[in-house]
């Protein structure tokens, strides 16, 4: 195997500051054992490991959880970015960002925040995410607005509410939102364990696309509007991360720094602490960041494939978890022999009754998910 080109710097250091959320998303990204994990970096730590990635060369900062909201030094975090010269932006579900506490984030120099809504109704948005959030985060929406940030939305989505896709947007249009993302649920984490009840149907992707399309082509410039398009329906992998270890610098809670939010269920795998080591030695030299950089790792069919350094074989994770090989290529491609799969899960989502009811994001299902974990 021929050595994996040296990388250049990590553009997006990913803090992740704690699992802990108020919400119990029924998609959540989150790993479905975070109940097993509990430890969290401290303040020092959290500003070291800035300084470290500055220093490496990344420039935008993205601090995410759980909600981040609910780390009382979050203001402490976000003055020491502005300091070092981030560009920084908070991922949040809107829950604890009060009116003071926006004032103090951008007083400490928060450059951007993002704010997820789980539909544009209140009973769905309440009934996903299995809390009365629906009002609330329409009044942080107003909040972000007078603290002169950018509105920017976000809304995960699936299947059960994929069809309100025209109220969606109207609601982020009438907020008066800048950027609004609509991300097609990735099938990782809390989203694989409820897959047959949130996948689509090719019709309900190709109506949502087309209204989006018309949105884009009344509104222009006015609200750009960002969809994430599936990997499942289309027969094509998707350049995960933009390639792995090449962007995107995750650390974890507990100080475990990944290429991916979901790359720690890898098997075989060590991912470095930035306890225990700088983030230089990370990036550059760890095994876990080097394991799936570039093309060399690639067996057939990626490795001989034109396709090879467009997507990089696509998802690793999704290679395990529908492979069962984290070296195969994505099932999500036509070409993956294990491609069934995918069509399968698709097919069955639309025509059978699930087996199991939803499984909301929570401590006791996270626990009887992965017991002893
Ligand atoms: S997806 Fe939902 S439950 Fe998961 S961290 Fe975000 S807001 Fe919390
Ligand atoms: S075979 Fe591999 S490299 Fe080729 S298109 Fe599929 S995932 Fe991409």
């Amino acid at each position: 195997m021929t050595q994996a080109p040296r990388p250049g710097p990590p553009l997006w250091l990913l803090a992740e500051l704690t699992y802990r959320c108020p919400l119990h998303c029924v998609f959540c990204f989150n790993p479905v054992d975070f109940a097993q994990r509990d430890s969290e970096l401290g303040t020092e730590d959290w500003l070291r490991v800035l300084r470290e990635g500055r220093a490496l060369g990344a420039v935008q900062c993205g601090l995410s959880g759980g909600e981040p909201l609910l780390r009382e030094d979050l203001e402490t975090i976000v003055a020491e970015a502005s300091r070092l010269g981030y560009y920084s932006n908070l991922l949040t579900s809107g829950v604890g960002l009060s009116t003071q506490r926006a004032a103090a984030l951008k007083a400490a120099g928060l450059d951007h925040v993002q704010l997820s809504f789980q539909d544009s109704t209140r009973e769905m948005n309440d009934f996903l995410s299995h809390t009365r959030t629906f009002d609330l985060k329409s009044r942080v929406a107003r909040i972000i607005r007078d603290q002169g940030w950018p509105m920017v939305l976000n809304v995960v989505l699936h299947r059960m509410n994929i069809g309100h896709i025209e109220r969606i947007i109207a609601m982020a249009h009438a907020m008066g939102a800048e950027y609004l993302e609509l991300a097609n649920t990735q099938y990782y984490s809390w989203a694989l364990v409820n897959r047959a009840h949130l996948l689509p149907t090719h019709e309900q992707l190709r109506h949502a696309e087309e209204v989006t399309n018309a949105w884009r082509a009344r509104l222009g410039e006015r609200m750009r509007i960002f969809f994430v398009a599936p990997d499942y329906h289309e027969g094509r992998a998707k350049k995960c991360v933009n390639g792995w270890g090449s962007m995107f610098l995750t650390v974890a809670p507990d100080g475990t720094a990944l290429p991916c939010h979901t790359a720690r269920m890898l098997p075989g795998l060590e991912f470095p602490n930035v306890r225990a080591h700088g983030l230089r030695e990370i990036w550059f030299d760890s095994e876990g960041f080097n394991r799936f950089r570039g093309t060399a790792w690639m067996q057939e069919p990626c490795a001989s494939c034109a396709q090879r350094e467009q997507d990089l074989g696509g998802c690793r994770c999704q290679a395990y978890l529908l492979a069962g090989d984290a070296a195969a290529a994505d099932p999500a491609c036509a070409k993956n022999p294990e491609h069934h799969r995918v069509q399968q899960a698709v097919r069955q989502a639309a025509e059978r009754v699930p087996e199991h009811p939803l499984v909301f994001r929570d401590r006791a299902n996270s626990r009887r998910l992965t017991p002893g974990a």
